[in-house]
């Protein structure tokens, strides 16, 4: 790998035009046949109506589609190069799941559609529900939730309601390892329930179960936990943690979200939970980290199961399929329009069905195999405090690279994007310091992960001979270092005229 030169261009220097600027009058993108007839006339109501032509680019359909390409490729993407974004799972998504979701028969449908009309639609999305009870080792599934954390809520309004149909209206607490997922205490908090922490053992970052032992009590509503956590390690006494918090009354809620490490392996439902959720835009092929669609689906224990929201795909083939009301969960209408984000939930059986069981069980061994790998070829230089062997993600600390060289675990990651990969995430867990979160995933090859490799081992050496270079980085992207807070808070994505100064 060649080392990327220092500084190619900096700010605004390379970036396309604006838009309006390319647009010249009178140029068209489509255009049809005269129309000959009457002349068809719409009578908007005057508040719904302009008073003066919008101000829009006039475009061929190549320059729209140009202009465009070349926006998507300022911006760093899965097909231009490794992106190995801890906690993300950011795999490639196949394209024939892309095409199974777009056939026009699914596609073009609508949501308030009869289900006597969607036959075919509500057997295939039942089809899937069947498919994650199996993996995840359950016996009843709600598509509703559109994303990860909503799957954490709506697990929590039904554990909730569990213990409300008992009359047990002191259970308020969930108790949540330090090792979580951020979503994980705020969807406790949204639900109306408190989070309490609990601490991880120092040595093997595992739940620490005298302190589980310690915490649980009559107002314990349950836990919620990510296996494998944050650290990207499985853990190793669950059975004795569903014991605890069983007995003391408890239920236990399972943060699926990375469910690449085990799927086919191991199954939460085996484990002692009571509840899971997926991400089926990480784990199932849906693009994401745009800020896409994604389907966060819960699966649940008899016990749970007529606590889950309406609507729910009831039916057989012979039979027909409906979608029934549920008496006794909570009202759908807090969690989501509709019956799930339709689009994802296809792709995601189009993946299930094309790997079948066995293919899904190789996934995840091959994304253990390859975090494995990369954790090996750098633990020397970048140390892992954890490190018992990782499942599909690691976290390594560049503790060591600030106190000898002065240069941070964030200089490391804005300087691979000089290299051409996308950083990973930094800075999280917060119980790792000068935190660097590596999650290769499975669809990356040997020569790829051996390329991540080589740029982190030149920016190891540039951090010894010229710390500067890497305070400055990146260098070679379109914008270079920016103040991240103020660009999350003032954003200035709008448009505001020929000088662009408003
Ligand atoms: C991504 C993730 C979530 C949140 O999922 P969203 O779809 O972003 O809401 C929750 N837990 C873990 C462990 C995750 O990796």
């Amino acid at each position: 790998m060649s080392t990327p030169q220092k500084r190619i261009r900096r700010w605004n220097a390379d970036l396309p035009a604006s838009v309006f600027d390319k647009g010249r009058a009178g140029r068209r993108g489509l255009t049809f046949p005269r129309w000959d007839g009457q002349p068809v006339t719409v009578d908007l109501p005057p508040a719904a109506r302009r008073a003066e032509r919008a101000d829009l680019p006039s475009l061929s359909e190549p320059e729209v589609l140009r202009h465009f390409t070349a926006l998507s490729n300022l911006n760093h993407h899965i097909e231009r190069g490794m992106y190995p974004l801890g906690s993300c799972t950011m795999k490639h998504n196949p394209r024939l799941n892309e095409q199974v979701a777009a056939m026009p028969g699914l596609a073009d449908l609508h949501p308030e559609q009869d289900p006597e009309d969607v036959q075919g639609l509500l057997a295939a999305l039942h089809l899937l529900e069947t498919a994650l009870c199996e993996i995840t080792g359950f016996v009843a599934c709600s598509l509703i939730p559109a994303a990860g954390a909503q799957g954490e809520y709506l697990g929590m309004l039904v554990i909730r309601a569990l213990h409300r149909s008992r009359g047990d209206l002191d259970r308020t607490e969930i108790l949540i390892p330090d090792s979580a997922h951020g979503t994980n205490p705020a969807s406790v908090v949204v639900a109306g329930l408190v989070p309490r922490t609990i601490p991880s053992r120092a040595d093997d970052g595992r739940i620490d179960l005298a302190a589980l032992r310690a915490a649980v009590g009559p107002k314990t509503a349950g836990i919620m936990i990510t296996n494998p956590n944050t650290l990207g390690l499985f853990e190793n006494d669950i059975r004795e943690v569903s014991e605890i918090v069983h007995a003391a009354g408890g239920r236990l809620y399972m943060d699926g979200a990375n469910l690449n490490a085990i799927m086919g392996r191991a199954r939460p439902g085996d484990m002692g939970f009571d509840v899971v959720h997926m991400n089926l835009h990480k784990t199932f092929s849906t693009p994401h980290g745009g800020g896409g669609p994604g389907a966060g689906p819960i699966c649940v224990s008899a016990e749970l199961a007529p606590f889950l929201p309406g609507p729910r795909i009831a039916g057989s083939d012979q039979a027909g399929w409906t979608l029934e009301r549920m008496p006794t969960g909570p009202d759908d209408a807090a969690i989501h329009t509709w019956y799930g984000n339709v689009g994802v939930c296809l792709r995601a059986l189009s993946y299930i069905l094309r790997n079948g069981g066995d293919g899904l069980a190789r996934v995840s061994d091959c994304a253990v195999l390859n975090a494995n790998y990369l954790l090996a070829s750098l633990r020397d230089i970048l140390p892992v405090p954890h490190d018992t062997g990782c499942l599909h993600e690691f976290v390594a600390s560049g503790a060591s690279w600030k106190d000898k060289y002065g240069v941070r675990t964030l200089d490391l990651a804005k300087r691979l994007l000089d290299y051409g990969v996308h950083a990973p995430t930094i800075y999280f867990p917060l119980i790792v310091e000068e935190a660097f979160m590596v999650e290769p995933t499975e669809t990356e090859t040997r020569e790829s992960l051996d390329e991540f490799v080589a740029a982190v081992r030149a920016i190891h050496r540039e951090a010894q001979e010229d710390p500067e270079l890497l305070h400055g980085a990146p260098h070679t992207t379109p914008v270079g270092r920016m103040d991240e807070a103020k660009a999350a808070r003032e954003p200035d994505l709008r448009w505001l005229g020929p000088c662009n100064c408003g």
